[in-house]
């Protein structure tokens, strides 16, 4: 199965356009949509989860036409925002029993293989018994996972999953995305590179309400291979080489400040070759936009 967004539109009712003639074509396995705060990531999200309305634009999942089929795309699809509201007061075995119950699972039994397979899954057994409101970000976001995969779904979407794990839970939620990625499609917004590149096979870079970019990380980087160049400068010298070179990108490391530029050639004044990487992919294609 494939998502083929077909010049997709929105425009808010305060006049924000979020989405302006987005095509993309979604496989199976991990897509990565990556872009800043504001780009239109949650409002793409929203329309292919059916949760929200389209202006203009077609989007296909298989033989389903989204944008009028709703109830057809609810039933395999499986959508963890950025927050949901939880019930706190409730341990994480209740809750997704009561859950697995009103999917209409009246035998205990069932329900109760059902609940262990799905907690395991998710690495969450042991801690079964625990209120949501004691469960930490990842917790959460693992608990999320197991409810969207209550309805064996062939499509999962999952909103900014990352933003504000430690880097221990950002890896046991990576580990647990790839492991369930393999034959149905996982779409992940986000804002941070490294979540794209440990994990996703496909991407898009999305800025403004427009993509800028789309194919596979690794001809994403092969695009850049020697052509980019790096340097340690004066911190006060930053805009001077922002007006000769075509800088992509500056960080701090051990006190010195380093530059990233993008050159088809070799440049003057001492820059070293750089291996690319996908970080110097988005803002490559972040600072080609007009
Ligand atoms: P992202 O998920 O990439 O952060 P969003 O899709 O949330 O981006 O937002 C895209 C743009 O649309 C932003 O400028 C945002 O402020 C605006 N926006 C989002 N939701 C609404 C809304 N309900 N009403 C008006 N503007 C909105």
């Amino acid at each position: 199965m494939e998502i083929e967004i077909t010049k997709l539109s929105k425009t808010y009712s305060n006049g924000v356009v979020a989405l302006k003639n987005v095509s993309l074509n979604i496989p199976t396995g991990l897509y990565g949509l990556l872009g800043p705060n504001g780009a239109g990531k949650s409002t793409l999200m929203r329309i292919i989860a059916t949760l929200q309305e389209a202006d203009s634009g077609e989007i296909r999942l298989g033989d389903i036409d989204v944008l009028t089929q709703k109830r057809e795309v609810k039933k395999i699809l499986g959508y963890l925002p950025q927050e949901f509201g939880f019930y706190p007061k409730d341990n994480a075995y209740n809750l997704l029993d009561q859950f697995i119950m009103l999917k209409g699972v009246r035998n205990k039994k069932e329900r109760r293989e059902k609940v262990e397979m799905l907690l395991k899954r998710v690495k969450l057994w042991n801690e079964r018994k625990q209120k949501l409101k004691t469960f930490s970000g990842g917790m959460k976001q693992r608990f999320g996972i197991a409810l969207a995969l209550l309805g064996n779904p062939k499509l999962i979407i999952v909103d900014e999953p990352t933003a504000g794990l430690d880097p221990e839970e950002r890896n046991r939620f990576h580990n647990l995305l790839s492991e369930i990625g393999e034959d149905i499609i996982i779409i992940l917004s986000t804002h941070i590179v490294a979540d794209v590149s440990q994990l996703c096979s496909n991407m898009a870079i999305i800025n403004n309400g427009e993509i800028l970019f789309k194919d596979n990380p690794v001809n994403a980087i092969n695009f850049l291979k020697g052509k980019i160049w790096e340097k340690d400068i004066l911190k006060s010298d930053i805009e001077n080489y922002e007006k000769k070179y075509d800088l992509i990108s500056n960080r701090l490391f051990t006190g010195k400040t380093f530059i990233r530029i993008f050159s088809e050639t070799k440049p003057e004044n001492n820059f070293e070759s750089s291996p690319p990487t996908l970080e110097d992919v988005y803002f490559y294609w972040l600072s080609r936009e007009n």
